[in-house]
């Protein structure tokens, strides 16, 4: 972590020190502290623990130190190089959750009552989607979907609608990498007082920093490319207002019970000592599949905010360094042809989720998308033809041969 003597310059190297290693035995990398409870030396020390804001020290469930090492890494990432209101450097607050569910619903039950509503916008992850209509709405949180890509909009649902308290915004949204423009609906929402969460799963804070534009919470199903091996279900909320962080957000979170586990929060910081390398590797190979993908003559449209192309492409340009590495597609023949491509894959995978060093594809419309109502999912884009693509780490000729070879007679 920077210090007065030295201060990091760039967010991969911030990615492999922001948690430091001051740990027994000199381990280097923080230990999978495999410990449901943590002793007190005294009866003081244990009543000085409770008091602190620090709980990482005391049972599993309110924290734990291998859980705080991610925590501290990807609140390091969101905040670097952003300023808070008084010009000093953005300081953060993480807790990681046993999935992007749980943080998702510790950022929702937080923040809402009964009677409140949620303003949003269509092509949402599909579990989102399904919490939100399923789930908060029996809490008596309802939730509102409009297209928010249309700025002109925004002010006069809020304006109607007196129970919005928060605005959640999920950018690049999933599977149609539809961008929204952070800065814009944050402006409109600060007007009214209202909450904004953003949901940076698909752009990573080395992409993204919606903290920048004056956000409240950003949350990241870790899953994806902050693991970016496949190897462990997490999510992670992270706040600006420290207070609310270590008051009613923890409080929240450790009585729903949502905490991670130490093996997995492990594995999540290996996975974030390379997120620079493999972002790196990610893009350069999206870029040169979307291209291809939009040359291909078997191929209808692609959805990749990357493309000039892309109506998103100027909101994707402002606020993100790179269009990412998730895409959709539809190829002129349909559902029947998008199977058909998808079976005939031999190297990439053939599996939901994104993020991880391998390609993956799946088909929302059957697969992840498949409970949301087939008319919700037209309006959103998500057409029964559409293939999602997470493009993985392999050697670009390898990914390119392999859907040459898939899309041949198609
Ligand atoms: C995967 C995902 C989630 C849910 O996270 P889980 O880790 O599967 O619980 C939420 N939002 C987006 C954008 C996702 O990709």
């Amino acid at each position: 972590m920077s210090n007065s003597f030295f201060e990091i310059k760039g967010a991969g190297s911030l990615a492999m020190h922001a948690a430091g290693s001051e740990f027994a035995e000199h381990a280097h990398l923080t230990p999978i502290f495999a410990s449901s409870t943590f002793t007190f030396d005294t009866a003081e020390q244990g009543t000085e623990r409770f008091a602190g804001a620090d709980k990482t020290r005391i049972y599993s469930r309110w924290g734990n130190p291998t859980f705080n090492a991610a925590e501290k890494t990807i609140a390091a990432l969101e905040a670097f190089g952003l300023k808070d209101n008084d010009g000093n450097a953005l300081t953060l607050k993480a807790y990681l959750h046993a999935s992007g569910q749980a943080a998702m619903t510790t950022m929702f039950m937080s923040n809402l009552k009964a009677g409140d509503s949620i303003l949003t916008h269509y092509s949402l992850y599909g579990g989102t989607q399904e919490l939100l209509q399923k789930v908060l709405e029996d809490t008596g949180i309802s939730t509102i979907i409009a297209n928010l890509r249309d700025i002109s909009i925004v002010e006069d649902i809020i304006i109607k609608n007196p129970s919005i308290k928060l605005v959640h915004i999920e950018t690049p949204a999933n599977p149609t990498v539809n961008c929204i423009d952070i800065e814009a609906v944050t402006g409109i929402a600060k007007k009214y007082n209202l909450l904004v969460t953003v949901d940076n799963t698909a752009a990573t804070p080395l992409l993204q920093q919606p903290f920048k534009y004056g956000v409240d919470f950003v949350f990241h199903s870790t899953t994806k490319f902050l693991n970016g091996h496949g190897t462990a279900i997490g999510g992670i909320l992270i706040g600006r207002n420290t207070e609310h962080m270590h008051n009613k957000t923890w409080k929240w979170h450790v009585l729903l019970g949502g905490n991670t586990n130490p093996f997995d929060a492990f594995l999540l910081s290996v996975g974030l000592k390379t997120l620079e390398l493999r972002m790196e590797r990610h893009c350069n190979n999206a870029v040169q599949v979307a291209n291809y993908l939009a040359g291909h003559p078997a191929v209808l449209h692609v959805n990749y905010a990357g493309l000039p192309s892309h109506p998103d492409h100027s909101i994707c340009k402002k606020q993100m360094k790179h269009a990412g590495a998730l895409m959709s597609f539809e190829l002129k023949g349909g559902i029947e042809a998008g199977n058909r491509f998808i079976n005939k894959l031999q190297m990439c995978v053939r599996a939901i989720s994104f993020g991880t060093t391998d390609t993956l594809l799946s088909h929302p419309a059957s697969m992840s998308h498949k409970s949301i109502p087939k008319e919700e999912r037209l309006k959103s884009g998500i057409t029964d033809g559409l293939v999602r693509l997470s493009v993985g780490l392999e050697n670009i000729e390898d990914i390119l041969a392999d859907f040459e070879q898939a899309l041949q007679g198609l």
